[in-house]
């Protein structure tokens, strides 16, 4: 039985918050221990907020915090490929540049050669005015210590107001580094990312398990740092043509000063394998499968589809399928055009990893589950006949 999905318009760009609003809390309001009674989460020294949140808090910003201007997005490349969640941050970053009438600036590090140039040019067609430029073959491998020295110069002479990186591996490792010799607060893994009316930025991120959402101020710090997620933000339209200025940048370190060494390079090809994150058709299995073999049902019809395959949380902790092919709060945030959830609840956790999809279609036999509140299509049905129903229809039409 197909149903229709309720008359709800498409989730904007951050779909997590849209069906809990209620829930959601600023840090201000969420419980703190005593020592924490004077200021925010991501910055102790604070005024307290009163209760009843930021709004009744507003205070005039310092005077120095004048001298730091603009929205900056860390252009993460590694070996010559920028990460795509780089292009994702330019386009979040090109609204709340606009929304604060600054410019938004790619901060572009790595060795000098086509790929650096490649990486601006590509931030220009990505929304970018600007790039500041670090060209070092010190930077050829990620090593933290030249990163963070560099990126830290770079923010100490040209002061930029925020600052968002990528959440993956390299994303936080600098991220967390950076916040700290800068001495200013970080956000980690942000779903939305918005200018609040003192043109502070206002970073929210699930709370409690992914049952809160919490929203972040950075009050008495500059830059305002955050991390997002690949995949939590939409990719911007790429605009050919556009162009902007570059200003270059010396990173002051030498090879002898840098304790981390890099000896070879050896390419992870396993989890490279695994594009969930980016793949436009996902087939995902839960609890609901029943047992380990049954998941073949679900790669069956990926493999028709020309899609990948994925699974909730416990089918990993059961040790189903490989950690890396988890969706949700804890594993991959995944934006395909179709989604095909077999077997799965729709736990809050799992809701946020998967409500960018274009269309989501759910299988369940419990009618009342609360995956059919934000699919858009429902079957109601046991996933081990209808998966290989699915197969085979496919299977005769797409061959
Ligand atoms: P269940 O909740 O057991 O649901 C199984 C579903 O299958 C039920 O709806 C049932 O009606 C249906 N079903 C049963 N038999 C059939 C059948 N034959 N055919 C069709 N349907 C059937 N979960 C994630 O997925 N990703 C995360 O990243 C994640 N992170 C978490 C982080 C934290 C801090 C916490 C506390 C939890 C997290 N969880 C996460 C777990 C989450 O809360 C849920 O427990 C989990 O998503 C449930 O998985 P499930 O839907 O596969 O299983």
């Amino acid at each position: 039985r197909a149903r229709p999905r309720p008359t709800s318009p498409k989730p904007p760009s951050i779909p997590c918050l849209r069906p809990i609003p209620s829930w959601r809390v600023t840090s201000s309001s969420c419980p703190r221990r005593p020592e924490e009674e004077q200021g925010t989460m991501s910055d102790t020294k604070t005024p307290a907020v009163p209760a009843g949140g930021r709004a009744s808090a507003k205070k005039e910003l310092p005077d120095h915090f004048k001298d730091y201007k603009n929205v900056w997005v860390f252009i993460e490349m590694e070996r010559g490929k920028v990460h795509t969640v780089s292009w994702e941050l330019l386009g979040e970053g090109r609204k709340l540049a606009d929304k604060l009438g600054v410019e938004l600036a790619a901060v572009v590090m790595g060795p000098p050669g086509a790929d650096l140039d490649r990486a601006i040019s590509d931030s220009w067609a990505y929304g970018a005015d600007l790039a500041y430029v670090i060209a070092d073959p010190l930077l050829t491998d990620y090593r933290n210590q030249p990163f963070t020295k560099g990126l830290n110069d770079l923010v100490n002479t040209h002061k930029p107001e925020i600052l968002l990186l990528g959440a993956s591996t390299l994303g936080r490792d600098l991220a967390g580094s950076l916040a700290t010799t800068l001495k200013t607060g970080l956000t980690a893994d942000c779903t939305e990312l918005a200018i609040d009316s003192d043109n502070s930025l206002a970073a929210t991120r699930p709370t409690f398990g992914g049952t809160l959402l919490c929203t972040i101020y950075t009050l008495n710090f500059r830059p305002q740092m955050a991390t997002v997620r690949p995949r939590v933000m939409a990719m911007p339209e790429r605009v050919e043509g556009r162009s902007g200025r570059v200003i270059p940048f010396p990173l002051t370190m030498v090879e002898e000063n840098i304790v981390t060494k890099i000896l070879d390079f050896l390419p992870d090809l396993t989890s490279n394998k695994v594009n969930l994150a980016y793949a436009d058709i996902v087939v995902a299995g839960g609890m609901g499968l029943g047992g380990p073999a049954n998941f073949k049902l679900v790669t069956d019809l990926a493999q028709v589809l020309g899609g990948d395959f994925g699974g909730s949380r416990p089918t990993i902790q059961k040790g189903w399928i490989p950690a890396e092919r988890q969706i949700g709060q804890t594993g991959k945030t995944i934006r395909p055009k179709l989604y095909i959830a077999a077997g799965i609840s729709g736990a809050i956790q799992h809701r946020v990893g998967v409500e960018g999809a274009d269309m989501i279609l759910a299988i369940n036999t419990d009618p009342n589950a609360t995956i059919f509140e934000f699919a858009h299509y429902g079957i109601v049905g046991d996933a081990l006949q209808i998966l290989p129903a699915l197969t085979k229809a496919f299977q005769e039409r797409l061959t």
